[in-house]
């Protein structure tokens, strides 16, 4: 039965502009048609007016299985199970958010992987995931608790192999101290598994881009010659500014130690990765959207603070152009664009709509009303809905 979303305005996230009527149409997985009434009748109407119709939003950038409040290394080394119980509130916070599409880097427990299969099979409302897997770090790197250590060219080709074997849509790399070799073997095995790769590159991101990374998160200062090779090997940036700022903004309400909330105010202050961005964005880099969610003070549901620190620092311009990030460019990033991220006949029915004039007002971003994920209603008044198991065919048969 088709479901017409009438009425609204709705937002082009092609071109990055909204448009005066919001009249759409949704058949099963997909959207059917954007002007036109469905043939037959019976149809479901939701009415949109004074509303905005708008794609799913992505977030790139987060971690599942983490809850947005602890700190990471202790909830890594002592969750166990719960972990799977963050994910779960970690789905609905992001789907009730208005997001359809979820780019989980690492955390530990595979929580990314599992929260994957939670979604594909009917068991809870989220948005659809892409697990990275674990991260790759040297022994004793980055996060190394909730990681895959492997040293030497020959380790690190075995640990992208192990991800690739364990079903990860992208390699995450922490690039930090690994040498070219290393990261040249990383990023070639998640290459020869068909796989893009990620690393949260800091300052080995000359290394990272001289072994043809897919993708840099958080981005940095870098210099005109490497952002020149970033553009042209076309490899995209995701900022992910909310950590630090609602960290040194909120987190005294969250409890945070004053300490590092001190270390995050001068971080704040210090404006050099925010320069840098600003450049980047300039020089014709590629931004993705992504939060961090699951980060102490970045709940799966906040969205907003991530768009307006965007346009605070300059990076970037209008609102058109963050929601077009998070929608149709982040699509791109994934090389889900001609699937997703946009509003068009044809394309996979993730629709949100939020209850008032975004184009007026971006705060109307956190108004989630109603979301389609993958065509199926998943949120209805602001609230997700247990999907019906009938609908996702997942029974599992032990024997004949
Ligand atoms: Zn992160």
């Amino acid at each position: 039965m088709a479901t017409v979303i009438s009425g609204g305005k709705r937002f082009d996230s092609r071109q990055g502009r909204f448009v005066a009527n919001g009249h759409l149409v949704i058949e099963g997985e997909r959207i059917a048609a954007l002007d036109r009434e469905p043939e037959g009748g019976g149809h479901t109407t939701l009415e949109a007016s004074g509303k905005t119709v708008i794609p799913g939003l992505m977030n790139l950038h987060g971690h599942l299985g983490w809850d947005g409040f602890s700190d990471l290394e202790a909830q890594t080394r002592y969750d166990g199970p719960l972990a799977y119980l963050k994910v779960a509130r970690g789905l609905l916070a992001a789907v009730e958010a208005g997001v359809t599409t979820f780019r989980n880097v690492g955390c530990g427990h595979d929580t990314g992987l599992f929260a994957r299969q939670a979604v594909r099979d009917g068991l809870l409302p989220g948005p659809t995931v892409f697990a990275c897997g674990r991260a790759v770090c040297r022994t004793g790197g980055h996060i190394w608790w909730g990681n895959r250590e492997a040293d030497g060219v020959d380790e690190v080709r075995r640990a992208v192999r192990e991800q690739a074997r364990a079903g990860a849509d992208w390699i995450k790399l922490m690039a930090h101290g690994y040498s070219q070799e290393e990261i040249d073997a990383a990023v070639a095995q998640a290459h020869e598994e068909g796989l893009p790769a990620t690393t949260d590159a800091g300052k080995w991101a000359d290394r990272a881009v001289q072994a043809g990374i897919d993708c840099i998160e958080h981005g940095g200062n870098y210099s005109d010659e490497l952002l020149a090779r970033i553009v042209e090997q076309g490899i995209w940036i995701v900022p992910t500014l909310s950590p630090v700022v609602l960290q040194a903004r909120h987190g005294a309400e969250w409890g945070m130690k004053e300490s590092v909330i001190e270390r995050r105010r001068g971080q704040l202050a210090e404006s050099g990765r925010n320069e840098g961005l600003v450049r980047a964005r300039r020089a014709g880099v590629q931004f993705g959207f992504g939060t961090d969610s699951g980060s102490p003070v970045v709940p799966h549901d906040a969205i907003l603070a991530e768009m307006e620190t965007l346009l605070e620092f300059g990076i970037f311009d209008t609102k058109e152009q963050v929601l077009k990030a998070a929608t149709h460019d982040s699509a791109r990033c994934l090389n889900i664009a001609e699937r997703t991220g946009s509003l068009e006949a044809g394309l996979q029915a993730d629709v949100v709509i939020v209850d008032g004039d975004l184009e007026a007002d971006l705060s109307v971003i956190e108004r989630v009303e109603t979301v389609f994920v993958n065509g199926r209603l998943t949120v209805q008044g602001g609230s997700s809905r247990l999907p019906d198991p009938r609908d996702f065919q997942t029974f599992v048969g032990v024997g004949a």
